[in-house]
């Protein structure tokens, strides 16, 4: 959204005019921007390590394994080294996916198993990738209901955290599920549905691979519709103000607001049957290096930092493409972070924003990194965050390469004091009672995952915090 011409210009006179930021400053910023060093590729025992996206979450499996049907799947369960872990694309934050035992891969099964034109339903292989869903659904005319912002997961690995796009009518991917094929941790595969296992499709359907390995899944999908999608930018207090007109009026609608620099991205979706504009060259990573650049210029001087990123923002004129809905709702993301996402009450997430901001803005001039608002409609799955209740999410991002202290000590307090349940696949510091707390049906929750796997086979040492504070 930055022009990066007006930027580097801005920012280079003001730096020359005023010549504020030492060497010291500057080295100073370098350091900030320091990388731990990736752990070993083997363990001493030759294991391979395994990391996540960000790289924040490492493990050394001592098996790995990628079963190509369900029944070796099942075989594999009744006696693979523990805890087994089921992994999609290793997008989560969390340490759900660490396992010093069996790592099991879904990549094997993936693909569209078969579809219902009249329901415009499809019964999909757990480890599709989002990315290659979309396609492989557009050649069947259907699309799904709602998309994350990238589409690298594995369907899977979405459903288990409970993975959402934002829209103020539309429920997260799990919403859309109508049943489910799971290989428990005994080896057993069970279907279920609202009429079949209903407690157990309700228990697991946001599952965090704890509850059994996902091998197929019926969705609700709707007919493949273009939409027109505009991105352009507010001073953030207007776009605050405008949010709640803006849920209501645009079918999908998301805010970034921008620390620092008193602006806001307005993201908005809306189906059309206008012509194609296809979505131009990605403007996001040249504006996060922009954001970036001008941290580091201008970290000691916060008001000319937001002088300079206010003008170069609100002269960037909006952007519009129109397209399948799977071509433009989804996003590259090659500039990596560390984040934590909270699902607050709807009502509560415009003031929740507005003190995350001002104490960020207070405390961590090293952040450069947007905000991210989104609204997701309640359902009903027990460990859904979503759970009876219509949300407003907020996500805060740090630059993978920063200390990200401060989503514990100064954002995750803020979001819990407005009621705020953490992403199941972000950062958080919560455990069992406080989940107890938030979910009504967490009881419930845990005892079917208690019936389904009661040695803990499937419990990595994260999993029993959440499940059981130990
Ligand atoms: C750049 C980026 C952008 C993101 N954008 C969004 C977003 O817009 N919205 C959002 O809600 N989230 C978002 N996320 C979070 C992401 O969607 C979740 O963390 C999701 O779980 C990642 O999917 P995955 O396939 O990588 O799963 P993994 O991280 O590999 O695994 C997550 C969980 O799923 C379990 N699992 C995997 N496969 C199965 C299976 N077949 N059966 C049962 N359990 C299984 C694993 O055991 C684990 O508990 C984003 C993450 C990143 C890194």
């Amino acid at each position: 959204m930055i022009s990066r011409r007006t930027l580097v210009a801005g920012g280079g006179a003001a730096l020359a005019a005023i010549g504020a930021v030492t060497a010291g400053e500057y080295a100073l910023q370098q350091r900030r921007d320091s990388e731990t060093p990736a752990p070993p590729a083997t363990d001493a025992n030759g294991h391979l390590l395994w990391r996540n996206w960000s790289g924040s979450q490492s493990a050394y499996p001592a098996a790995r394994a990628a079963p190509a049907s369900e029944d070796e799947l099942a075989n594999l369960l009744k006696s693979a080294a523990t805890p087994v872990r089921a992994v999609g694309a290793g997008h989560s934050f969390t340490a759900l996916v660490p396992t010093e035992g069996t790592l099991v891969s879904l990549d094997q099964l993936s693909g569209i198993v078969s579809h219902d034109d009249g329901k415009l339903q499809s019964t999909i292989r757990a480890g599709t990738r989002l990315g290659a869903l979309g396609p492989a659904l557009a050649d069947i005319g259907q699309e799904m209901l709602t998309l994350p912002d990238i589409n690298k997961q594995a369907l899977g690995g979405a459903l288990a955290t409970g993975t959402h796009g934002t829209g103020q009518t539309l429920q997260a991917i799990h919403g859309a599920v109508q049943s489910f094929r799971l290989v428990t941790a005994k080896g057993d595969i069970v279907e279920a549905s609202r009429d079949a296992n209903t407690e157990i499709f309700q228990a697991a359907r946001v599952g965090l691979g704890a509850f059994g390995i996902l091998t197929a899944v019926t969705l609700q999908n709707r007919v493949l519709t273009r939409i027109r999608k505009r991105v352009y930018a507010l001073p953030t207090h207007d776009a605050l103000d405008a949010w709640p007109t803006l849920k209501a009026q645009h079918r999908n609608a998301e805010l970034y607001i921008l620390p620092f620099t008193g602006m806001t991205a307005v993201i908005i979706g809306d189906a059309t049957t206008d012509k194609v504009v296809p979505r131009g060259p990605d403007s996001d990573v040249d504006t996060l290096l922009d954001l970036k650049a001008l941290r580091d210029w201008l970290a000691v001087l916060p008001p000319l930092r937001r002088y300079i990123a206010r003008k170069a923002i609100e002269t960037t004129p909006p952007t519009d493409a129109v397209d399948d809905g799977w071509k433009l709702l989804s996003n590259e993301r090659p500039v990596r972070f560390n984040e934590m996402e909270y699902h607050l009450p709807a009502e509560a997430q415009p003031q929740a924003s507005l003190e995350i901001l001002q104490a960020v803005e207070a405390n961590r001039p090293d952040v450069f990194f947007p905000f991210e608002l989104r609204s997701i409609a309640p359902d009903d799955a027990y460990l859904s965050p979503f759970y009876n209740r219509a949300s407003g999410s907020i996500a805060v991002h740090a630059y993978y390469r920063n200390d990200y202290s401060f989503l514990f000590e100064i954002v995750e307090p803020i979001l819990r004091r407005h009621g705020g349940r953490p992403h199941w696949g972000k950062l958080n510091s919560l455990v069992a009672r406080d989940f107890a707390a938030l979910y009504p049906r967490w009881k419930d929750a845990v005892q079917v995952r208690q019936t389904l796997d009661p040695d803990g086979k499937l419990l990595n040492p994260y999993l029993r915090k959440v499940f059981f504070d130990a």
